[in-house]
């Protein structure tokens, strides 16, 4: 039996190094489906789920009828997680890893080790001539949006994080911390006007998303603030986060024959790690598990699409106990803050190949500049 199964890897080898021959794959995946392997995408979904590890996709998986649009990826990879300076990371070392490419110090935004800026995938988009933009359920200045477009030594210095998107012309973000852009402590500057000032249509929380998107222009740069500080967990009513992503990407797509690069962060999940509060994980993954169907549906349909999905760190070792059934489900934490854990990549579409394996955190970054292309 053994020995059978061996001739047949070897079979499937041949098999997949002819393949490899004939259509110049990088790596073939059997199961990838209908789009071209030879092709870079044009646009580059990144999703990322705060504080999601394999507890917090689990948990949320059996409450969901044990389905999840998690298993419609067709590639999964995992990566590891340490920040340069600790093995356990922080979100801001995290997301700037993702979006720098290099292990910073815990608290650093867009920094390097020695806190001098690193350009951002997003920047670099931008400079390519890609349109691009940020979606997130926290503050759009809290540290996992504000890595892709702020540079600052520390993830806390929100008025001046805020500042930073003045020096980008990221075309769509919605996120909250209205305050930090109108009513900040550290200057009189409003940035609200000085974004409308560079043309960007500006809306906040004293209007409903749903009325707000009526008015987006067809080609222009928005800004939409959803909450004068952090938007609300959804089991308190938060409403935006679906809607103001598919409409991003929709707008974004719009903007630019070059393509588009949008962060989309799934922020609270990390929240319900710290606060232990399983079904505060649980009601956040099903609402982004919602969202990642929508997308997956659009992505397919585009053809042109990378949608890479993965976590910064896990919060709260968050485990599911022996005593739990399918119906009832026994949860523990070990922790009130992050964990080590190596966390799972998913990917699909166009060049998502890439992204199988086990690497460092700073891969993802430099795996979506290859599926771009970009030398
Ligand atoms: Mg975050
Ligand atoms: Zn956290």
């Amino acid at each position: 039996m053994k020995s059978y199964l061996l001739i047949l890897s070897v079979l499937l080898f041949c098999f997949a190094c002819k393949t490899q021959k004939n259509n110049h794959l990088q790596t073939p995946i059997e199961s990838r489906k209908d789009f071209s392997p030879t092709k870079n995408p044009k646009n580059i979904i990144l999703l990322i789920g705060d504080g999601m590890g394999m507890g917090q996709i689990s948990a949320g998986t059996y409450r969901n009828n044990d389905k999840s649009n998690l298993e419609r990826f067709e590639v999964t990879g995992i990566h590891k997680p340490r920040c340069y300076d600790k093995l356990i990371t922080d979100s801001a070392a995290g997301a700037t890893a993702f979006a720098c490419g290099e292990k910073t110090y815990y608290h650093a935004v867009g920094v390097d080790k020695d806190t001098l800026p690193l350009q951002s995938i997003l920047e670099e988009a931008e400079l390519k001539n890609l349109a691009t933009g940020l979606v997130a359920t926290s503050t759009i200045v809290h540290a996992t949006p504000a890595s892709f477009i702020a540079h600052n030594k520390y993830r806390k210095n929100y008025e001046e994080i805020a500042a930073d998107f003045l020096k980008t012309d990221i075309e769509y973000f919605v996120g909250g911390g209205n305050k930090y852009f109108e009513r900040r402590d550290t200057d009189d500057r409003n940035l609200i006007e000085e974004l409308k000032a560079k043309d960007y249509h500006m809306g906040n929380y004293l209007t409903d998303f749903v009325d707000f998107k009526k008015s987006i222009p067809t080609k222009g740069k928005v800004g939409f603030l959803t909450a004068d500080d952090s938007p609300l967990p959804i089991l308190s009513g938060r409403d935006y986060f679906i809607d103001a992503s598919m409409t991003g990407i929709n707008f974004l797509k719009k903007q630019s024959d070059d393509g588009f690069f949008i962060m989309i962060e799934s922020s609270q999940i990390d929240w319900g790690g710290h606060s232990n509060d399983a079904e505060y994980i649980i009601s956040e993954f099903l609402e982004f598990n919602k969202l990642i169907g929508k997308i997956l549906d659009w992505a397919e349909k585009d053809g042109e699409t990378l949608v890479v999905l993965t976590a910064d760190h896990e919060t709260g070792g968050f485990t599911i106990q022996s005593e739990s059934t399918i119906d009832s489900l026994v949860t523990v934490f070990t922790s009130g803050n992050h964990t080590g854990d190596f966390i799972p990549v998913f990917a699909n579409g166009p060049k998502s190949e890439l992204f199988t394996g086990l690497y460092e955190n700073t891969e993802i970054y430099h795996k979506m500049r290859k599926a771009f292309g970009w030398k």
